[in-house]
């Protein structure tokens, strides 16, 4: 038989959402009355706004009046431009529609960026984080075997904790890579001007790269926090951001994404030049992507049109009301809350101090409702739970009531 990718054998009991899935459809199976009330995964749960759902028509009617073939490698012009004045201009960020760079999700920019960098590369990730970072980097072969805690051998991993609001600083070692989301999944933390420039200043100090995922920007409801790393002086020369219409405008089943890489920041090759990661990744995604289909990039256009933005600006609103609910239904009966603030998701202290799976087991058994356990995102989330806000105002009302009836004191 042919040998696998032995670095697979590495990766833990499977991806986080599939063993919730399974856990929920036992449950399902011998309790078929129960309406159970999902808060686990983070999908959107209103339709495609208005706006863009005319915008898709419009764009379908036109693959019908001409041909529409594979369109530009890093995304049409009409949306890279759109990006760069509607997401960055607003925040006095200048890119140009040649540093943006348009795919199908952010789960894949994140999971596929660490191709372009040496497998030698060092890394570092908050913990807990989204599982995808560290997995791409098992699967690449970029570290050892995981210890009894599920730490793997060769990543350096930040607990977030209350002590530091969920936002670690950087390691005082050196690394290659550091993984930041802001605001966070999964714990709806959300990084200050300090925080980012602390990383930006430790990033340049040690020619490292900081992979910035952004894909809850427009949760962000105070002006005065970087929505974007590149607001952050100097993050041009070791940055790369990845935002997504995913959760901003309810594109989780229609696909479309992007990665901004400033011409400026540069990685080393191994006889010491120095080489534009721009081109590097342009390369790569020119090689193994074809680009998103035309619908749905005039769709994503749409997003920025005058009634597209007030339309899912309603939306996130809407999410941040239920997170708005939770934290003062939950954290008002006495449980311990954080996030939700400037991100659909709120993270608790178990009670009891149950550990996360159990508090999981419990909560389905018991309310009828289902989370993610803290731990299933790494080892410092043990003891913690998420709960997001992508529901609707009743569901999230009932659940809230479930859970005080359950386990309030
Ligand atoms: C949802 C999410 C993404 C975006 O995923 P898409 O593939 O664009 O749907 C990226 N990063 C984080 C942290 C997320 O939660």
């Amino acid at each position: 038989m042919t040998r696998i990718n032995n670095h697979y054998q590495k990766l833990q009991a499977g991806y986080l959402f599939p063993e919730i899935g399974r856990r929920v459809s036992a449950f399902q199976a011998e309790n078929p009355d129960a309406a159970v009330i999902k808060l686990g995964i983070g999908d959107i749960t209103l339709p495609l706004a208005p706006a863009i759902v005319e915008a898709m028509h419009a764009a379908v009617d036109e693959m019908g009046e001409e041909a529409h073939g594979y369109g530009p490698e890093n995304g049409y012009g009409f949306l890279t431009e759109a990006i760069c004045a509607h997401d960055y201009a607003p925040l006095g960020v200048s890119l140009e529609p040649g540093e943006i760079f348009v795919s199908d999700g952010s789960k894949q920019d994140s999971g596929n960026i660490q191709e372009i960098f040496d497998l030698g590369s060092s890394l570092c990730v908050t913990d807990p984080s989204y599982p995808v970072y560290v997995d791409t980097n098992v699967m690449a072969g970029r570290t050892g075997e995981a210890d009894e805690n599920g730490r793997y051998q060769g990543i350096v991993y930040l607990p977030a904790t209350e002590a530091n609001a969920f936002m670690p600083g950087p390691p005082d070692e050196r690394v290659d890579l550091a993984y930041l989301c802001s605001p966070n999944n999964p714990t709806g933390a959300v990084a200050t001007r300090e925080n980012l420039t602390q990383w930006v200043d430790w990033a340049r100090r040690n020619e490292a790269t900081i992979l910035f995922d952004a894909a809850y920007d427009a949760f962000i409801q105070d002006p005065n926090l970087p929505r974007s790393i590149f607001e952050i002086e100097g993050a041009r020369e070791c940055a790369i951001e990845m935002r997504s219409f995913s959760k901003r405008a309810g594109f989780t089943g229609t696909r479309c994404a992007y990665m901004a890489i400033p011409k400026t920041v540069m990685g080393r090759s191994a006889q010491g030049e120095a080489i534009s990661l721009n081109a590097l990744w342009s390369r790569r995604h020119a090689t193994k992507f074809n680009s998103v289909p035309y619908v749905i990039q005039k769709a994503a256009t749409a997003v920025f049109s005058e009634a597209g933005a007030a339309q899912t600006a309603e939306q996130v609103a809407y999410y941040m009301e239920n997170a708005q609910r939770i934290r003062q239904g939950l954290g008002g009966a006495g449980f311990a809350v954080f996030g939700g603030e400037h991100a659909p998701y709120i993270w608790m202290r178990t009670p009891g101090g149950l550990s996360s799976w159990d508090f999981f087991d419990q909560l389905l058994e018991r309310s009828h409702v289902v989370g993610t356990p803290g731990s299933g995102f790494g080892p410092a989330g043990e003891g913690y739970f998420r709960i997001s806000a992508f529901n609707s105002h009743a569901n999230i009302d009932e659940a809230i009531e479930r859970i005080l009836k359950a386990f309030g004191s």
